[in-house]
């Protein structure tokens, strides 16, 4: 994995890996026979990275907060036997001393510690001098600068081999998603860093087995270079993320269905591609011209209440138009959920430029 994604393999401790990268195993390692029945078959149809928690970093204290450092040894027996590279999270210091005892291969550093600069840095500084690949999930919230921060500071650390996992954010709305997606912001990242290889985690994002399929096929579609998808060989009696684990098989299936799409399409696709983008484009540019003649419309409203003293707000009318809006938009195919969206944005948009012809 790691540094160079132009390059479709990658090698890790003579293990060669290659687009997409498919690392698969256990939300978390319960006991060594758990761990082994789902390894092997894993082994058996080709993955070649293992994944297991060892150390849970739950919600609530009352969850399972994995089994601590003796599960180690039985990833170790997963790497002695079936020859996959083993891969696991740390969150401390201490984490990395005995991943490091026990030569795992890789080690990612979870969503909640990305979101902590000082714990990021500890362990970066842990990790001076030692040659091991890390992954860097987003943080929880959607903040590409904090995500490629953390990133920054592992690299600074002298770690050359970095990934990105994209697992999704929380929210507190309820969607569909236990995270939401957010493509835009692993998409950034992307701009940002293009040498950075880019894992979608569509475990963490659905939050279920069912929609696990959708989320992969779109991380492929993006060109994304990898996925990491939970597996129990038990998965209804997992003690942690159950709803979302799949079984080795089921993993199986899932990948079978999935189409690998090229990203260097053919002439002809890319003139249509280029195309379309075009009328994007253009599309675009309309609607900014008129959201700017929409801001004149109100600041002239602005004037308006001003000369008349009249407040900005008027919660009536915002009620009565968003009904509106949502009635129509509806109509024509958008979703509730954007409408409210959009329009929630245009109206702030139009309360920032009143004030301003209010303060004047
Ligand atoms: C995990 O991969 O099991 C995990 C805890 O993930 P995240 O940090 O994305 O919540
Ligand atoms: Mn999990």
């Amino acid at each position: 994995m790691l540094t160079n994604v132009e390059l479709e393999t990658f090698s890790i401790n003579g293990v060669v890996l290659q687009k997409p990268i498919i690392i698969a195993g256990p939300c978390s390692a319960e006991t060594e026979e758990q761990v082994m029945e789902t390894a092997r078959p894993l082994a058996d149809m080709g993955i070649k990275v293992f994944r297991a928690g060892i150390w849970k970093p739950r919600t609530r204290p009352s969850a399972f907060e994995g089994v601590g450092s003796r599960g180690l040894k039985w990833l170790q027996r997963v790497k002695r036997e079936t020859g996959m590279l083993v891969a696991t999270e740390v969150a401390n210091v201490k984490h990395v001393y005995e991943v490091l005892k026990y030569g795992i291969d890789i080690i990612w550093i979870g969503a909640r510690t990305t979101a902590n600069p000082f714990a990021v840095q500890d362990i970066a500084d842990s990790l001076k001098g030692v040659n091991v690949p890390v992954m860097v999930k987003n943080p929880i919230n959607p903040d590409v600068n904090l995500w490629i921060g953390a990133i920054e500071r592992i690299n600074n650390a002298g770690i050359r081999q970095i990934a990105a996992i994209h697992r999704g954010f929380s929210s507190y709305d309820k969607t569909l998603f236990r995270n939401v997606p957010q493509w835009q912001v692993p998409i950034e990242l992307r701009r940002l860093i293009p040498e950075i290889p880019i894992i979608t985690d569509p475990s963490h994002i659905c939050g279920n087995r069912e929609l696990l399929f959708e989320i992969s096929q779109k991380a492929m579609d993006l060109n994304f270079d990898g996925l990491m998808i939970e597996t129990h060989y038990n998965p209804e009696k997992a003690l942690s993320d159950a709803n979302q684990q799949v079984t080795p098989d089921g993993l199986k299936q899932m990948i079978n269905r999935l189409i690998f799409r090229k990203p260097d399409v053919n002439q002809e696709l890319m003139l249509t591609l280029a195309e379309l983008r075009d009328q994007i484009d253009k599309i675009d540019d309309h609607l900014i011209n008129l959201l700017e003649e929409r801001m004149v419309v109100s600041e002239r409203i602005g004037e308006h209440k001003k000369k008349n003293n009249i407040t900005i707000l008027q919660t009536k009318r915002w009620d009565d138009m968003l009904r509106n809006r949502l009635r129509f938009g509806t109509s024509k195919g958008l979703s509730e959920e954007f409408i409210i969206k959009l329009f929630r944005a245009i109206h702030q948009e139009s309360i920032n430029h009143q004030t301003k012809v209010m303060n004047e």
